[in-house]
Parts: C-alpha cells; structure tokens; sequence
C-alpha cells in the first residue's frame, strides 16, 4: 500500500473546509484577512490540544492555571515594552503600495508582488499591537489593547497567586487564551493569525538557576510535541543568537516544526530574566519582591522562564503529521487522517448497513449507550464506502456496523481506521474493545 505525506498546504486547507475543521472568517462577506473559524471538528480537536497541554502543564504541584483578561491596564503595555518596541520594520513597494516585513524579504530583489526593481521605500516601524476605546468618550486617555500575547497577564498576578495558593519558589503560572497582532506577513492558513490563541506559563525562579530551567523546560515541552503524534525529525531547535534575543531574553530557543511552507516556529523557551516583574514593579509602584525563606529571608524579584505556544500553530503541526494520501491514483485511494485516538474529533462511528428498523434499533441502543463515554457520530446516509471515507477523512479510530447477520449473532463489525482490518466483536463486549484500543489523554 503506497502512503504519501501531505505535500501542499492548499490540499489540508480543502481538506479543513469540506470536513468543517476550519472556515475564513466571515466567509460568506468574502472573508476577513487571517481571521479563521474553527468548525464542529475544528473546535473540538483543538479543545482537546488544549486539554492536553493544559493536563501537563498544570497537573503538576508546582503549576497553577488561571484565565485573564484580555483588557489590561494601558500601563502594563508600557511597562512590558510593548507600546514602545513591539513592532516589525515594514517597507513598501513604490510601484504596486505591497508591504512586506523587512526581516522577510530580500531589499536589493525586485518586489515579490509587482516584480519592480529598487522600488523599496526606508523601513519604517509598524505596532502589531490592536487598540480600541474603553469607556463612552473617545479620546486619548480611554485607549485600551488587545493584548498581544497572554504572558502580561501572568506577571501581574504573580504576588496574587503565590500569596492566595501559598506558592514557594520555583512555581509557575500556566494561561491558555486568545491573543491579537497585527501581522503583516500573512497567507499561510492558521500559521500566522491576526486572532490566535497562545499557551502560555512562566515558571518563577531564583536568580542564577535560569541555565537548568531551560534544559528542563526544554526537555518536557519538546516531549509533549512527540506525545501528540508529531514525529521526532519533524522537529528541531533553532537557538536564538545572542545579539538576535529580544530585549527581556539571556537565551531562547524555538521548537521548530517542519511544515509544508518549511521549517518554522511552533514554540518559543525563553529565559526572560526579571525584566518583566522589575518593570511592572518600577510602573504600579507595588513591591513585587519575594521573600526567600529557604535562604535566610533574602529578598529578590524572581527569574522567568517562560514556554510560550501557540494553540492554532499545534493544530497546524497535528494535522500536517496525520495526513496520508494512500494508494494514490488507484480505485482504494484513500486521504486518512491517522489523528492519536486521543486527539481524534470523533472517537467511534456508529452505522447500520441500512436504515431498516431492526438494525437502526441496534444501533441506537449501542449509540445511546457508549455516547456517555465517547463523541460518537452516527451516520446512516449513503454506501457503506462512502461513509467510511468520510470517517477517515476526519480520523475516526473506529466505526461499527450493524448488518443483518447481527440480528442472528448479536455481534457487529468493528472496523479499523489505519489497517481498515475488520474484527467481528460481541455487542456485550464493545465497551470494553473500545476501552482497550481507544487510549485515552
Ligand atoms: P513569529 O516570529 O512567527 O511571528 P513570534 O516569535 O513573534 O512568532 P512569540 O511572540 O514567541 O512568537 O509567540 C509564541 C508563540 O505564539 C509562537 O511560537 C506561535 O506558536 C504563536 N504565535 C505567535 N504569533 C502568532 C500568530 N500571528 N498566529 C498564530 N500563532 C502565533
């Protein structure tokens, strides 16, 4: 049986489209520019990443999970860099007005869009950050943004937290939540969104102990990638040099994923020093020292080491890695999805042979009754073939057919995504068939 991976990104965008994984933005107005909707599977595949990072992360005695919000003091901005630093040096092209990330093109290369040569304008300085109005009067003082990445609301709640949950260090604060820049260099799908959601933990350390956390964070975050199906030389690290480190860092580096556009980010370790609590401690005026009773009652503002990942970039990585076409060309060709049975939409599809009421029965009775445990589809519409594509098409381990000899045997046929083996299994026993195969997160 021949199996090819997933060669263009443009066959995974159909493929999310026409199974409901994802939809443009307000499609039916023509779209909205790298704004994206995750459909019935889409929504749920990524509740289950989400589940699974946050399982990781904070089943843990020294992780705390919280939830803030998206609206922040102005003044958090200012103080974390944002409002003065955060942005991508732009150039524009003189003859068709493309602009383009400096850092992303060639200068002396005719423009990628128009083919015109020295047609750059000087880069100029763009904020990625979104802003809008709080309160019924718009002027200045009222601005407020959407933050641009969860960690701020983390560091600001760092003596709430170690205070209320009685933390001692090294402890971290976990977040899952949606983030907004405004990217300039966008068009690859889900890879770069204008509203995206991060998973975000900063880990709370002595200062001097920065070296070890990052090869022990290193270590459990590039696991959790393999834990998800994501093959091991699909990954790589890709250290950050030093005069390249943002201006918080003393070391980063970035998981890579090979994706079908090339090597790129999926998730960024980064030691962040204590640039951000010092800085939220110099602007809010609060004393944002911690007292080290295991070292004679020293005081100091803790070390960061944060992991930073994107939901909507995993999604991507997960789903490039599940895809197969197989047997190309031929009469069984086929495009599966081969998700881990913990992460697949749909764990098991029910499906009698014919909608005829002694084999509907059947099957409702069998989907009524694992449903309590699984997401189960049931599905009666069209052949059998047809049904099955469909099932593998969005990664369902297992669908169960009801036929007529399950009147007589009382048994049905449990058919496997991956090796499409067909195993004939007792009714009283397929909670248990399922149970075994289906490991679950
Ligand atoms: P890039 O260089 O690709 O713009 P970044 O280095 O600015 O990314 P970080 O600020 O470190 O990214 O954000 C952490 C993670 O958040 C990234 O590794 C990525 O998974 C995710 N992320 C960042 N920006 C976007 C975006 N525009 N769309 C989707 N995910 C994003």
């Amino acid at each position: 049986m021949s199996s090819e991976n997933l060669q263009n990104m443009s066959d995974l965008v159909s493929l999310c489209k026409r199974r409901g994984f994802i939809f443009q933005s307000s499609e039916i107005y023509g779209g909205l520019g790298a704004c994206f909707d995750y459909g019935p599977l889409g929504a749920n595949l990524k509740n289950l990443i989400k589940e699974s990072w946050w399982k990781a992360m904070t089943y843990r005695e020294d992780v705390e999970g919280i939830d803030t919000s998206i609206f922040m003091h102005p003044l958090v901005w200012k103080a974390s860099g944002h409002i003065d630093g955060f942005s991508d040096p732009l150039v524009d092209c003189k003859s068709c007005k493309g602009r383009f990330r400096e850092d992303k093109i060639e200068i002396n290369d005719p423009c990628p869009s128009c083919g015109e040569k020295d047609s750059f304008t000087e880069p100029r300085d763009f904020n990625l950050m979104f802003n809008t109005q709080m309160g019924a009067v718009e002027d200045t003082s009222s601005t407020v943004y959407l933050r641009p990445e969860t960690a701020q609301g983390i560091f600001v709640n760092f003596l709430n937290v170690q205070t209320t949950m009685r933390k001692k260090l090294p402890f971290g604060i976990a977040q899952i939540g949606k983030a907004f820049r405004n990217e300039i260099t966008t068009g690859n799908f889900i890879f770069r969104m204008r509203e995206f959601e991060q998973m975000e933990m900063q880990y709370f350390i002595k200062p001097g102990s920065q070296a070890d956390w990052m090869e022990k964070w290193k270590e459990i975050r590039w696991n959790w990638h393999l834990s998800n199906g994501i093959k091991e030389d699909h990954l790589r690290w890709h250290p950050h040099a030093s005069d390249k480190l943002a201006h918080y860092a003393d070391g980063a580096f970035d998981i890579e994923y090979l994706f079908p556009i090339g090597w790129d980010e999926m998730e960024g370790i980064h030691s962040r020093t204590d640039f951000d609590l010092k800085s939220h401690q110099e602007f809010s005026k609060k004393n944002l020292n911690y007292v080290d009773q295991a070292d004679g009652n020293k005081k100091y503002i803790p070390y960061v080491v944060e992991t930073s990942v994107g939901v909507d970039r995993c999604f991507l990585s997960i789903m490039c890695e599940a895809y197969r076409l197989e047997n190309k060309g031929e009469k069984e060709e086929r495009i599966v999805l081969k998700l881990k049975p913990s992460l697949a939409p749909i764990k098991v599809a029910i499906m009698p042979l014919m909608k005829k009421p002694p084999l509907e029965e059947i099957a409702r009775k069998l989907h009524g009754d694992i449903s309590k445990d699984y997401r189960v589809e049931y599905d009666t519409s069209g052949s059998i073939g047809k049904r099955y594509r469909r099932q593998d098409e969005i990664g369902t381990p297992y669908c169960i057919t009801i036929d007529y000899d399950s009147l007589e045997d009382g048994a049905v046929t449990i058919r496997d995504r991956d090796s499409m083996k067909q195993s004939r299994v007792s009714l009283d026993k397929v909670a248990d068939f399922l149970k075994d195969n289906l490991k679950m997160c």
